[in-house]
C-alpha cells in the first residue's frame, strides 16, 4: 500500500463542501464521457489538460474549469493538487491518468480524493498480481508457459507495461519465438530486459469481447454496462489482405489499439459474463481492500466451445467505454435511458453524497 492513506484522504473530504463537488480528470482516454456524465448528474467539471491538447474538450464543451499544464505528468505537482482540492475535486482515474502520473506518484504523492480504489491500480499493472486476482477468484484464464523452450502449440507473447500491444507476437515453437524476438529487437520495439520478462500464454483462437462492468460498493452489486471489441493496428489491416499476399510480405503484425467497436454477446453466454465478474469482485475484496469499487473491465476471448476466457483486466474505466457515450444495449436494460460509464460514476458519487457514505467510494 502507498503513502497516501485513506484516513488522510477522508480528512480532506471532511473539509469539502459536499454541495459543491467538482468531478475532475486528466484530458485524455475517457475524459469526454467522464465529464459529460458528471455534468448530466449536476456536478461541476474540471479537466487537467496538457498544453496544446485542449481542442476536443473545448469543441465538445465538457469542462467548466481548465487546469492547463506543460506535461500531463504535472497533474501530481503540488500547485495542481492544491487547485483541485480548492475546487472540492474528486478525481476519476483512467488508463492515461495512471500512465502519465505514474503509479508511484498516485500511491505516494497524489493527495486528492480519487474515485474507486487507488491501491488496486498496481494490481492491474503488474501481470503477476493481475493473474493472482484472477486465479484466486477461479476465473478461466489462458494457460501460461514458464519458459520459451516449453512452447508446444500456438502462443501469444506479451511484454510488461501499457504499450498498447506493441511488440506482441504469435509463435508456435521455441525457434519461432527466438526468430521473432530478434526481429522485434531489430525494429527497436524490444530491449533485452523486456525479453527476460516475456509473458507467454496459450493462444486462444476465439472472438474478443472486452466487457465493461461497474461494481457499486453502495449496493454491493455488479452491473454489466457494455462490451466492445478492439480495432488494432496492424493486425486488423493485415487480415484484410488476401492470404497469399500475407505470406508473401512476411510482416509481423502488432496489436496497437487504435479504436473500438461496440459488441453484444450471445445471450446464452451472459450467465458466464456475470459469474466471472462476481468472482473477480470477491477475490479483489479479499486481496486488495476495499476491492474493485467502480468501473472495471474483463478482456476476454470466446472459443468455439463457448467458453469465456479472460486474458486481461482493467481495474478502472476502460477505453472501450467510449463506444457507449450515449449508453449501450446492456445499460439500456438496467437504466432505460442513456447511461455512459462516466455518468454511472457520477451517479454513484451523487448517491454516496446523499447517503453520507462518500468514504465507501473514495480512496
Ligand atoms: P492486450 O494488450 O493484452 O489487450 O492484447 C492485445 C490483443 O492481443 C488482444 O486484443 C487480443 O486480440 C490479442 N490477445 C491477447 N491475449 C491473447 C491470447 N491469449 N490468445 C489470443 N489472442 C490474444
Amino acid at each position: 500500500m502507498g503513502e497516501v492513506k485513506s484516513e488522510y484522504i477522508f480528512k480532506i473530504l471532511d473539509k469539502y463542501d459536499k454541495n459543491n463537488i467538482t468531478i475532475a480528470t486528466l484530458g485524455s482516454h475517457t475524459s469526454l464521457h467522464i465529464l459529460q456524465g458528471a455534468k448530466e448528474e449536476g456536478f461541476r467539471t474540471a479537466i487537467v489538460c496538457e498544453k496544446g491538447r485542449e481542442v476536443p474538450y473545448k469543441r465538445f464543451g465538457v469542462a467548466d474549469e481548465y487546469i492547463i499544464v506543460d506535461k500531463f505528468k504535472d497533474i501530481v505537482n503540488d500547485d495542481v493538487q492544491q487547485k483541485l482540492r480548492d475546487m472540492n475535486a474528486i478525481v476519476v482515474p483512467h488508463g492515461s491518468f495512471v500512465a502519465y502520473a505514474g503509479l508511484e506518484n498516485v500511491e505516494d504523492k497524489f493527495n486528492v480524493p480519487m474515485f474507486g480504489n487507488r491501491d488496486i491500480l498496481r494490481w492491474e499493472a503488474e501481470r503477476d498480481k493481475e493473474r493472482t486476482l484472477l486465479v484466486e477468484g477461479g476465473v478461466r484464464i489462458p494457460y501460461k508457459y514458464d519458459d520459451p523452450s516449453e512452447i508446444d502449440r500456438p502462443v501469444m507473447v506479451k511484454f510488461p507495461g501499457a504499450r498498447g500491444g506493441r511488440g506482441y507476437f504469435v509463435a508456435s515453437s521455441p525457434e519461432e519465438f527466438n526468430k521473432k524476438i530478434d526481429a522485434m529487437k531489430a525494429r527497436g520495439w524490444l530491449e533485452d530486459e523486456d525479453v527476460a520478462n516475456a509473458h507467454i500464454e496459450e493462444y486462444v483462437s476465439g472472438c474478443n469481447y472486452c466487457i465493461h462492468y461497474f461494481y457499486s460498493a453502495l449496493e454491493d452489486k455488479v452491473e454489466l454496462l457494455g462490451m466492445d471489441t478492439r480495432y488494432e493496428s496492424s493486425i486488423d489491416g493485415f487480415v484484410r489482405m488476401p492470404a497469399k499476399d500475407q505470406l508473401d510480405i512476411d510482416l509481423s503484425p502488432s496489436y496497437v489499439v487504435t479504436g473500438n467497436h461496440p459488441a453484444v454477446i450471445r445471450e446464452s453466454l451472459l450467465p458466464q459474463v456475470f459469474e466471472m465478474a462476481d468472482k473477480l469482485v470477491d477475490s479483489a475484496k479479499k486481496l486488495v481492500a476495499p476491492g474493485l469499487n467502480g468501473p472495471f473491465c474483463m478482456q476476454t476471448l470466446v472459443n468455439d466451445n463457448l467458453e469465456v476466457i479472460c486474458f486481461e483486466i482493467s481495474a478502472r474505466v476502460d477505453g472501450g467505454t467510449n463506444a457507449f457515450m450515449g449508453g449501450s444495449p446492456y445499460s439500456y436494460l438496467t437504466y432505460g435511458e442513456p447511461m455512459s460509464m462516466g455518468r454511472r460514476i457520477a451517479l454513484e458519487i451523487k448517491h454516496a453524497i446523499e447517503k453520507e457514505e462518500l468514504e465507501k467510494v473514495i480512496t
